[in-house]
């Protein structure tokens, strides 16, 4: 019998929630073969929590702020996904954050779910005291729904290593005793991993390194020109990695706008600037200003989408140059867009394959935590190449076996192994 879900969800109007859903109906297309009522199932988030909080700000006055905990899917193990702050969170977009951790954690064989969380807040506009309560609240509001062996948060964009260790100072005072497992991408001196801090812009470049073989783009990496839109964790960690192999690395931008070199930028500078001055507006190295709209359609071999969703859209799908495109954030491709991108012949590795290194090696910090005993670095990224290349092949497998794009041959794969994890275990009771 089809589960009747009598949800509002049905309707979102949430363009990102809307990819997602959308990402979903189209690989479940091909896995016809499950029950109706299981991919109804997967569909949905497992739980939700909305809280409403007070911050006392450093002006004396009390602030309400809004945050949410999704957590999608659950069958393969605790749920593992990051924590946003943004004044654009909100509850759809959490949905559908918490839905791609699940599918990205099912695709690098994690023994995690899916989940995501975020405050409605501009960090950027907070001081460090301010930050730190609001954390500490937040943490507080949510903790009914986070533990070790429950839900893991974990940063992601406007959060920090900073922010996890405030977090998992909050759960420890409140249990009593240190709990390092609880979050990860926390600073090294509590129980922090290696390579944490690169590790979805190094992943990223895994995943490049492997297209540009499959793609014969075999060229010397100078004569490989890459584009990054974003240059936050993910973005430049992506491309000093881009920038240390070789690789002509001829645009760079953030929120503030876009910097253009065709002749290649100075990344070491641009990160070294973005550390102290938080983002890149008043660099003045030897670089072209230009507007992001315009970096995102830049002559270039490669383009890193490492920002955020929704840029490559029905709109501009059509004047990209890049002959490949890598995801490094979260839904940065539209369902529109994708289609255009595949008839034209560029090839997109999708954000669940591409920006796996994230919480791969979060994994690692978790089982390193639990078990308080670390790696050193090699050790950390042997590991991390080797399972993000493995992945990487069985998304080639599927997109051949079933003649689709990446993202759906992605998704057919991760979405099967939790289809296949649910029926194993049966529907409770
Ligand atoms: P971040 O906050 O560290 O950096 C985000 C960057 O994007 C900043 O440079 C910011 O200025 C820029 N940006 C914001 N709005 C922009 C706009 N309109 N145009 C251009 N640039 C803009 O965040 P992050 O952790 O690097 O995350 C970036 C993306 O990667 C998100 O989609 C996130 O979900 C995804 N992601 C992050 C991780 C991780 O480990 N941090 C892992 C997997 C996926």
């Amino acid at each position: 019998m089809v589960a009747q879900v009598v949800s509002p969800l049905h309707s979102t109007t949430d363009p990102t929630y809307q990819t997602a859903l959308r990402q979903y109906d189209r690989a479940v297309a091909y896995l016809s073969n499950l029950p109706d009522g299981l991919i109804e199932f997967m569909k949905w988030p497992r739980r939700e929590l909305s809280v409403n909080f007070p911050v006392r700000m450093d002006d004396g006055q009390v602030h309400v702020f809004t945050g949410y905990r999704v957590h999608h899917n659950t069958v393969l193990g605790p749920s593992k996904g990051g924590i946003r702050y943004s004044s654009h969170v909100n509850l759809d977009e959490v949905r559908a954050l918490a839905m791609w951790m699940s599918w990205k954690c099912a695709l690098v064989n994690l023994p995690y779910g899916g989940a995501k969380g975020g405050v409605v807040v501009d960090p950027y506009k907070l001081s460090e005291t301010e930050l730190a309560n609001l954390t500490r609240r937040f943490t507080s509001e949510i903790i009914l729904l986070i533990g070790p062996k429950i839900d893991i948060p974990a940063p992601d964009m406007g959060t920090n290593a900073q922010t996890m260790a405030w977090m998992m100072d909050t759960y420890s005072m409140t249990v009593g005793y240190s709990v390092p497992a609880v979050v990860t991408g926390k600073p090294l001196n509590i129980g922090g991993s290696l390579g944490r801090e690169e590790a979805t812009g190094r992943g990223v470049i895994v995943c490049m390194l492997e297209a540009l073989r499959q793609l014969e783009m075999v060229r010397s990496p100078r004569d490989i020109s890459v584009v990054v839109q974003g240059f936050g964790n993910v973005g430049v960690h992506a491309a000093n990695r881009a920038h240390a192999l070789g690789f002509k690395v001829i645009a760079v931008s953030d929120v503030t706008g876009g910097y253009y070199n065709p002749k290649g930028l100075d990344i070491p500078a641009m990160k070294l600037y973005t550390a102290r001055n938080r983002t890149l507006s008043g660099y003045t190295g030897d670089a072209e200003k230009i507007t992001n709209a315009e970096l995102l359609e830049l002559p270039c071999d490669v383009l890193l989408p490492c920002a955020l969703e929704g840029q490559l859209t029905g709109q501009n799908a059509a004047k990209i140059k890049a002959k490949l495109v890598v995801e490094g954030a979260n839904g940065p491709t539209t369902p529109e867009a994708d289609d255009i991108l595949r008839d034209r012949g560029i090839t997109v590795v999708p954000d669940i394959l591409a920006n796996a290194g994230g919480v791969t090696v979060s994994y690692f910090e978790w089982v390193q935590g639990l078990q308080e005993y670390f790696w050193d670095e090699d050790e950390v990224y042997r590991r991390l190449e080797r399972i993000l290349v493995r992945a990487y092949d069985e998304v080639v497998t599927t997109s051949e076996k079933f003649n689709v794009d990446m993202r759906t041959a992605a998704q057919i794969t991760a979405i099967n192994r939790v289809a296949q994890a649910t029926l194993t275990r049966g529907f409770y009771p």
